[in-house]
């Protein structure tokens, strides 16, 4: 059976480009970056030709970006440094209601630790109001982190807007960028931000390698403790062949991204239009247009979206209801709940994330099985008439 992968929000497979780049760093060219020997110095010229790239993308410097393990370091590394760089500053921190678990855990322990939080609500389509943020701002405030889209119901948010008053009250301001780095463009300095957070596995690089941006000035605590490795600030061995892995994919998406943006909007506006053909009383979670070209997400209801998964599973297709981390609990995704949801519809929910190798065809084999497989689950759901 051929399997059709519907999930590219969850993880990308890591394109066989990036691997053929990140090749010859794990036995031919091995050694360790921070050697002054020749065999760490190749390392070290791999590394850095990597972060002038990885720059250069984001309209960055290079001494502006620190290579992590990913998405989850560069946010723990982002809330938890700045906490501790500012401490004498204040102890006030706004989020949102609905950032990734990477995000809220750490706040969760930062409030533990004396820290004030505020999350600002978002409308019906999971947008935050600049306004709101604004409003929350106090004089003890060091951090404003807002991500840049949601990876469960792809909202873009008005990270520019946010940004503007961020600087305007001279508060430090971090966007959760794991979601739209390379799937749309991404400028630093046009967004205003301060600090941003990015993950080579959500676009078709290698897991486990990610990158804070940290622009030149602010101040921020290190995060890992050790050696000296870039300058200072995060401790460990380099991860050459990952570094080198997320340059050449965010290589590939300055490349792609236009063309591949287009083909994916053409697909997400085929499925958001035909769905509710197919199938009654579905909703779409999310903006209609300001939303990630790759994300659909839909709430059908009187079904659960777990035996929809299972069942699409056996079709041989991979999509998701919620997020993946939030899939195993019983509560249904706090992002639906913001959003205004019941937790009966929430539970109903069902995410379509597409990507380089998805195509049309897998598209309409979808269409064609989804309104089977609703009408067999409704056929046996006491909820529906
Ligand atoms: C995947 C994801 C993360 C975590 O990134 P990892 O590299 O998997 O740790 C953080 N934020 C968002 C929005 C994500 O989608």
């Amino acid at each position: 059976m051929e399997r059709i992968y519907l999930d590219y929000a969850a993880t990308t497979p890591c394109d066989p480009e990036v691997l053929k780049a990140m090749e010859p760093y794990f036995f031919e060219k091995f050694g360790n970056a921070s050697s002054i020997y020749s065999f760490g110095q190749e390392a070290r010229k791999a590394i850095e030709d990597a972060r002038e790239f990885t720059a250069s993308f984001l309209g960055a410097r290079p001494e502006e970006i620190v290579f992590t393990s990913g998405g989850t370091e560069s946010n723990n590394f982002c809330l938890e440094g700045v906490s501790s760089a500012l401490e004498k500053k204040g102890n006030h921190i706004i989020s949102t209601a609905i950032e990734h678990h990477s995000i809220s855990e750490p706040l969760v322990s930062l409030e533990k630790k004396g820290i004030k939080i505020t999350l600002v609500g978002v409308d019906k389509y999971g947008l935050i109001d600049p306004e709101d943020i604004k409003k929350s701002l106090t004089d003890k405030t060091i951090l404003i982190s807002v991500m840049h889209a949601n990876n469960e119901i792809g909202t873009i948010q008005p990270i520019a807007e946010i940004g503007k008053i961020a600087r305007e009250k001279g508060v430090y301001f971090h966007t959760d960028a794991v979601q739209a780095t390379g799937h749309i463009p991404i400028n630093v300095n046009e967004l205003n931000v301060d600090f941003l957070s990015l993950s080579a596995h959500k676009f078709y690089g290698p897991k486990g390698v990610g990158a804070l941006y940290i622009r030149k000035g602010s101040r921020l605590a290190r995060f890992l403790h050790g050696g000296d490795q870039e300058r200072g600030l995060r401790a460990s061995t380099y991860n050459t062949p990952g570094i080198v892995g997320l340059g050449k994919a965010l290589e590939l998406c300055r490349d792609k991204m236009g063309e591949q943006a287009s083909f994916e909007i053409g697909l997400r506006d085929k499925l958001i239009k035909e769905l509710p053909n197919k199938i009654t009383e579905v909703y779409l979670n999310g903006h209609p247009v300001k939303r990630l070209p790759n994300n659909v997400n839909f709430s059908i209801k009187y079904i659960e979206g777990e035996s929809i998964l299972l069942n699409l599973d056996l079709l041989g297709i991979a999509c998701s209801t919620g997020s993946a981390c939030t899939s195993s609990s019983l509560e249904p995704s706090h992002v639906l709940l913001a959003t205004g949801l019941s937790h009966e519809i929430a539970h109903g929910s069902l995410r379509i994330t597409l990507g380089r190798w998805t195509k049309e065809r897998d598209i309409d084999y979808f269409l064609e099985h989804l309104p089977k497989i609703v009408q067999k689950l409704r056929s046996m759901s006491p909820l529906y008439e």
